[in-house]
């Protein structure tokens, strides 16, 4: 089976010619395809067509499994499955400027951090790109079927997407490059990668390279402690790459794209969390044009890590702030669904419910 998500229209115009499909067809599958419509639903192809394309080819390689969506503020989480009964979790949020959905980019992975539920297992595979964009065309369809005959259009369908879900994105380089060319393709979901976000804890060969590609994505680096001794300790990739490695590909990044680079710091209690880790990463950070976002821990109970307070959390950010280093505390969403990394997924497997 041909899987046709992953393909630019010109792929899709020569896959059309190989099987012996005028040119045009090409373009029509891409927009049907980027519609979220599966071969049945492509009404202008002859009957007879649709069902041969249905016997060689894949339209649409991502369903909802499952759907979970949160009594607080509408967030939904989803559990996506995939052609080969492997699954990832989406997670679509509702922000005053528009929907964004959070995508996985592999099944597990293989990063291994010390507070992360996708990572207890390893990673299974990396996503193509037509799986990466199959979880947008999901939660279109969502947005779609759920809107109210007066909502307005920024929420009819994803406006902004964050590689925030399960996987490294930067350990699957090649497919993630390819998912955000097709991103803003004009006839596609036609999203600006300025409203795209990916996140890495720290590839440093991969975010040079990044900076080379002429896509205008943020660049959100996952730090989440101000010095390599404690980093190691929370993240095995921090024994690859140091700090100082890290911060001189991110000062790249924003030098080759003019675009500011965010940190993410996970607070964990009696770990990472005290003032004068706030001061310590305020001084390693001096000067570099970056914002940091402070995540309180979600605990995940097979990773013996603690949260921490409000008053902890506050505590630190006045720290940066005093220290001028422009920083806010993120938004928690779906606090009453299992909104972190993983979990969802993993819950489902110890219930046996999905493969
Ligand atoms: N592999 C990428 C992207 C996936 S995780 C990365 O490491 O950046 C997205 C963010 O959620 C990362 O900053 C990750 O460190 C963080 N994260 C993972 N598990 C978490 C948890 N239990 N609580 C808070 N943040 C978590």
């Amino acid at each position: 089976m041909t899987e046709l998500a992953g393909m630019n229209p010109q792929e899709l115009r020569a896959w059309c010619a190989e099987n012996g499909l005028p040119a045009f067809r090409g373009k029509q599958l891409f927009q049907w395809i980027h519609r979220g419509a599966d071969f049945d639903g492509m009404s202008n192809l002859p009957k007879p067509l649709r069902e041969q394309l249905a016997q060689i080819a894949v339209a649409q390689p991502v369903r909802v499994a499952h759907e979970v969506r949160s009594q607080l503020d509408g967030t939904v989480k989803f559990l996506f499955s995939l052609t080969d009964g492997n699954c990832v979790e989406g997670v679509l949020m509702r922000y005053h400027h528009g929907c964004t959905l959070c995508i996985s980019t592999q099944v597990g992975c293989r990063m291994g951090c010390a507070f992360c539920a996708s990572t207890l297992n390893g990673c299974v595979r990396s996503l193509t790109a037509g799986e990466m964009l199959g979880q947008i065309l999901c939660a279109n369809r969502y947005l779609a079927a759920h809107a109210t005959p007066d909502e307005e259009e920024r929420f009819l369908r994803v406006h902004n997407v964050v590689l925030m879900g399960s996987g490294e994105p930067l350990d699957n380089y090649d497919n993630v490059m390819r998912f955000l060319r097709l991103l803003r393709e004009e006839d596609g979901v036609n999203i600006s990668l300025r409203n795209v976000s990916l996140s890495t804890c720290g590839l440093v060969p991969q975010m040079y390279s990044l900076a080379e590609e002429g896509l205008p994505v943020t660049l959100s680096v996952s730090l989440h402690a101000p010095n390599d001794a404690l980093r190691r300790e929370l993240m095995p990739i921090a024994r690859t790459y140091s700090m100082e490695q890290v911060i001189a590909a991110c000062r790249n990044y924003v030098e080759k794209t003019g675009r500011r680079v965010i940190f993410e710091y996970a607070l964990t209690d009696e770990k990472n969390c005290e003032p004068r880790h706030a001061e310590e990463l305020a001084r390693r950070l001096r000067g570099l044009q970056c914002h940091v976002n402070l995540i309180p821990l979600n605990p995940v109970k097979e990773r013996g890590l603690k949260g921490v307070t409000e008053e902890q959390v506050k505590a630190f950010l006045s720290v940066l702030e005093r220290e001028h280093i422009s920083a806010t505390r993120r938004r928690e969403m779906g606090d009453d669904i299992e909104g972190a990394c993983g979990q969802l997924r993993r819950r489902y497997l110890e219930e046996n419910r999905l493969p």
